[in-house]
């Protein structure tokens, strides 16, 4: 697999799928490729705290401090578009300049999730593509970012460093691949498929337990395999 210079617009993919495609690539394949999505209680609630923080009439400025909510972003190189719950501009000597501002600002991407810091690096991730996207529209670098978690209320700093960064591109290449293809990778159960709001579409238990033809022949005449 090999990476454009630049995807066309049309090409452009969810930058929020990253955290799907971390979660289980064959989730997101059923969300993006497929456009099944299904609520349950984790992503409901994902939704009620996300829509606090996605207020333009909200974006402020304290000082030294801007503060810009559900900013749009994209990448032409990376070919994904979406929103930053939060970035800071913070005024530095060696900032940016950004339109209808005096002065010099780092900005500085906030995302916030509901629960707490996870095992895996889907909310890293999500938020290293964010901070490239705006570096990638802002001419600039962007050292470090943060992810707010709200049942612990607490922001953790994250470093946006050659792993992270290259594991988005890598994944990124992938997802382009799989969506050009419209090919959805088959179950591999784990842990995860417990917290899996697709787990009725995808039944994650049918590939541990029996063949789909002995599925197939419990359903219509009640064998048991
Ligand atoms: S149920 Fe499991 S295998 Fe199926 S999409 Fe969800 S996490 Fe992936």
């Amino acid at each position: 697999m090999t990476r454009p210079a630049e995807y066309p617009e049309e090409d452009w993919l969810a930058l929020s799928g990253l955290q799907h495609f971390a979660f289980c690539k064959r989730q997101w394949a059923l969300i993006h490729i497929e456009q099944l999505w299904s609520e349950n209680y984790l992503t409901t609630a994902g939704h009620l705290e996300h829509s606090r923080v996605h207020d333009y009439e909200s974006s402020e400025s304290r000082g030294d401090l801007l503060i810009m909510r559900d900013l749009r972003v994209f990448s032409r190189s990376l070919g994904i578009t979406g929103a930053c719950d939060v970035v800071e501009f913070h005024r530095a000597a060696n900032g940016i300049k950004l339109h209808g501002r005096d002065g010099l600002w780092d900005p500085y991407p906030v995302e916030y999730k509901h629960g707490k810091p996870k095992t895996n690096d889907a909310d890293r991730l999500q938020l290293c593509a964010e901070a490239m996207c705006l570096e990638e529209m802002l001419a600039c670098t962007i050292q470090e970012g943060a992810l707010f978690y709200q049942r612990i209320k607490r922001r953790e700093r994250i470093p946006l460093n050659d792993e992270l960064r290259n594991t988005v591109k890598k994944d990124l290449l992938q997802m382009h691949d799989l969506f050009t293809r419209a090919h959805t990778p088959q179950v591999r159960p784990t842990k995860a498929c417990s917290a899996c709001s697709l787990r009725n579409w995808c039944l994650p238990e049918l590939t541990k337990t029996r063949s789909a033809q002995k599925y197939i022949d419990l359903q219509i005449n009640g064998m048991n395999s």
